[in-house]
């Protein structure tokens, strides 16, 4: 037995044996009784062997690697089936519970695609590297050959009015970068790629190619959902790489019209089954109430969706793994969930909020992690002002030493947010954002770009936070 499995042996005694409430008791000084420990106090050695246990192995990196290993998952696909099977078998071998939680997805599929500029000829800008949006509806088989029109925002378009009628708008906005918070600047820009062919539309444009929503100058397109405006026609949308968008607009600028044939071969397949996956560390106090960690399990299809969302995926059931390595027996259920189908509008999330079987549960709190795996950096914390100003006197302690500089009000997902309404405080972990958007739906977001100890990271302060909220209650 090696000193560190020693140390976690009579670490897990202690806190079966009484809850680890006299882990670390203040001093008595005479005549006084002696201030109760604090949570945070009460929590430390087991944070700190959380940490420890997770750092000493890529246990996180391999569950991704094999995760990976089945190329992309975009939902409804074959691939995501085979990681729900996956996911839920690798729960089992690490010793949970385990079910399904079948759902009806959509399922689109991308065909050809290609866009190359017919006119001017001999532009030195023959083929410009896109991707269809998902979503997007099939151009004719010939495809679409128009004049293009460069937009740099609904303003603009709203002035130009009819000059964009039966031509491809080309909404040119890039991500502001100035913000440290790169959400911030993609939050921005997004309405471009998820409203833009609707507001095109309305105008008469024929189709839309949209400037990819990343900060970096590349060739990889980003993909990402076109949420069409019922009540008005859809038309065929893309995303085109950064570095051809700066290159339409050159082309553009020199004056004179510029005319792209466009062809997408993309299609929806209609609603097909798939299913929310599930493992829990069943509570030993009280089994009803639940803290449930999660990511979601479908990705865009041109990378292997490593960063978006396998790591939220893998990061939950590496931090039930350590959970149930210091303690089986968790007071409350801890609970991971691979959600299916978030990025074709979140459905999973709501199914599983929704589903019969939530009924005599309580769900306590509702971690998402959803914004890559790099270097952990903070955590949003939603609940009443009361619940967030308790959870923060421990969680700050007891994350530093693990990376976390800070504990802020916030913690919505978009997996979770369905969870809060029925009473689970909300908590997001917050990696740094600086290079997500650069491989964000791209074919970048791929194993090589996580890092082992930055995944394993973000899997460590989750499973800090849920086991304390497992024992200590909200
Ligand atoms: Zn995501």
């Amino acid at each position: 037995m090696t000193p560190s499995s020693h140390g976690r042996g009579a670490l897990r005694r202690r806190l079966s044996a009484g809850c680890g409430g006299a882990l670390l008791a203040g001093v008595l000084i005479a005549g006084q009784a002696p201030a109760p420990p604090s949570v945070a106090a009460r929590y430390a050695e087991a944070a700190e062997s959380l940490r420890t246990a997770g750092l000493r192995s890529e246990t996180a990196y391999s569950l991704l690697a094999r995760l990976t290993a089945g190329g992309p998952r975009l939902t409804g696909s074959t691939g995501a089936g085979a990681a729900v099977e996956l996911t839920r078998a690798m729960m089992a071998e690490l010793g949970f519970e385990t079910w399904l939680e079948p759902i009806m997805v959509q399922h689109w599929v991308r065909g050809a695609e290609t866009a190359a500029v017919v006119k001017p000829g001999g532009a030195g800008l023959s083929s410009l590297r896109i991707t269809a949006l998902g979503n997007s509806v099939p151009t004719p088989e010939a495809g679409i050959a128009a004049p293009i029109v460069e937009i740099r925002s609904f303003d603009e378009l709203r002035a130009r009015g009819p000059a964009v009628k039966g031509k491809i708008v080309f909404f040119n906005v890039p991500m502001d970068p100035r913000p440290m918070d790169t959400f911030q600047g993609y939050g921005a820009a997004v309405p471009y790629r998820s409203q833009g062919a609707s507001e095109a539309a309305r105008a008469g444009a024929a189709a839309v190619l949209v400037r990819s929503v990343t900060l970096r100058t590349d060739d990889f397109p980003h993909a990402g959902m076109v949420a069409y405006d019922p009540d008005l026609p859809r038309i065929p949308a893309a995303a085109v790489s950064t570095r051809g968008a700066d290159a339409l607009s050159a082309l553009l600028a020199k004056g004179g019209p510029v005319e792209v044939k466009l062809v997408l071969g993309c299609r929806e397949l209609g609603p097909t089954p798939s299913a929310n996956v599930v493992g829990q560390i069943r509570g030993s106090e009280k089994p009803d109430e639940i803290v449930v960690l999660g990511g979601h399990l479908d990705s865009w299809d041109l990378g292997t969706g490593a960063h978006d969302d396998g790591a939220g995926c893998i990061q939950a059931i590496e931090a039930l793994r350590l959970i149930k390595e210091l303690d089986p027996k968790p007071r409350r259920t801890v609970r991971a969930v691979m959600y299916m189908n978030e990025e074709f509008g979140a459905s999973g999330g709501r199914d599983y909020a929704a589903a019969p079987r939530r009924a005599g549960e309580r769900h306590i709190a509702a971690l998402e992690s959803d914004r890559g795996a790099f270097l952990p950096v903070g955590f949003g914390l939603g609940g009443t002002p009361q619940q967030f100003a308790r959870l923060r006197t421990w969680a700050e302690p007891l994350l530093a030493p693990s990376g976390i500089l800070w504990v802020r009000p916030g913690g919505a997902g978009a997996d979770t947010g369905p969870l809060a309404a029925a009473g689970a405080v909300l908590m997001a972990f917050i990696p740094d954002s600086q290079k997500y958007f650069d491989v964000h739906h791209s074919g970048l977001d791929v194993l090589a770009s996580v890092h082992p100890r930055e995944l394993e990271l973000g899997a460590i302060t989750m499973a800090i936070m849920a086991y304390v909220a497992a024992q200590e209650g909200i």
